[in-house]
């Protein structure tokens, strides 16, 4: 720790190998118990090489917990109406647990109908509008994976949020949306920002709690941090740059993400552990 370093770095890789070690236990026992493991689908709708590594990516992980895998790879040509065909059938598959639609899907594709193909049951990535609006009434259901991993995160660093102001800078559906309303239905009092915002760093320096969820290398100043703020940085950059600048940050922060290390493994941890909770539920399997 440098002389200044005032912030405690928070060990996503740690927490995310804690929380698949207790999916892949529950998943061993499930088997043991019902001659049936968990199983997630995949679904890949054409060739981009990124989209194809991070469902590869999921995979392996899947297979390392003892959660079986089903891998649907769809041609580029393929329509909104096959995708949702497809997502129907997997829906009603019983040996088939939980869904992962691998997006963007490109283009034609309209998105969201096919979200909404997947049962909510087994709608593992939380991507569907009863899974976002069962968060939002904090009813159970499955949440976006990465604001999920942010939750845990906070959690196993006991941050109290009630009463404390949390900015979550970017909205989009899958990240900065689903974390500000989990972190209001914790009693933080939430803001937004976005590209239209007006005095992005007067907002951030009230912040109790910052959540960078942007795509714009170190966007967030070290100088803009509340000194003792918690600054989670879901940004994933080229070159492992996140959304902060982490080291003038650290300098300011009491608790802070390093990219990577921090919310990047949470992810595919939290996805791995909501599977593991739908074959439970799915098969009545008692799941703690
Ligand atoms: P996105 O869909 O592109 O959304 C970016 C958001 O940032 C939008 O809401 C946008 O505002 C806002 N924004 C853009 N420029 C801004 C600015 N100058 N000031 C304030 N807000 C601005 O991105 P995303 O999918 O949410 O991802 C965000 C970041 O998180 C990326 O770096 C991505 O790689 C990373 N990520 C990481 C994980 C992980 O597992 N660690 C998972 C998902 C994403 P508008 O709504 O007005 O356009």
């Amino acid at each position: 720790m440098s002389a200044t370093q005032t912030a405690q770095l928070m060990d996503g890789t740690g927490l995310a190998a804690r929380l698949v070690a207790e999916a892949a236990a529950t998943a061993a026992e499930m088997s043991r118990r019902t001659g049936t493991s968990p199983c997630l689908a995949t679904v890949l709708v054409g060739e981009d090489p990124a989209s194809a590594t991070y469902v590869r990516m999921k995979r392996a992980r899947c297979a390392k917990a003892g959660i079986r895998s089903r891998h649907i790879g769809l041609p580029a040509t393929t329509t909104t109406a096959e995708l949702v065909d497809t997502l129907n059938g997997l829906s009603g598959d019983p040996d088939v647990h939980g869904i992962l639609l691998q997006h963007p899907c490109g283009p034609h594709i309209d998105e969201r109908a096919a979200f909404e193909a997947i049962a909510p049951e087994k709608d593992v990535d939380g991507v569907t509008t009863h899974s976002f609006a069962a968060m939002s009434f904090a009813l159970p259901g499955f949440v976006s994976c990465t604001p999920g991993g942010i939750m845990r995160l906070l959690d196993a660093y006991d941050v109290d949020l009630a009463g404390k102001h949390a900015v979550v800078v970017g909205r989009s559906a899958i990240l900065g949306k689903p974390a500000g309303m989990l972190l209001l239905a914790r009693d933080a009092t939430v803001t937004y920002c976005h590209s239209r915002t007006r005095d992005l760093s007067a907002l951030v320096r009230e912040a109790d709690v910052v959540v960078a969820a942007v795509g714009r290398p170190r966007l967030i100043r070290g100088e803009d941090v509340k000194p003792g703020a918690v600054v989670i940085d879901a940004g994933y950059n080229p070159g492992n740059v996140g959304d902060v600048d982490h080291e003038s940050a650290l300098t300011r922060a009491s608790l802070i993400t390093p990219v990577p290390g921090g919310v990047g493994p949470m992810t595919i941890a939290v996805l791995l552990a909501q599977t593991v909770a739908a074959a439970a539920h799915q098969l009545g399997v008692r799941h703690d």
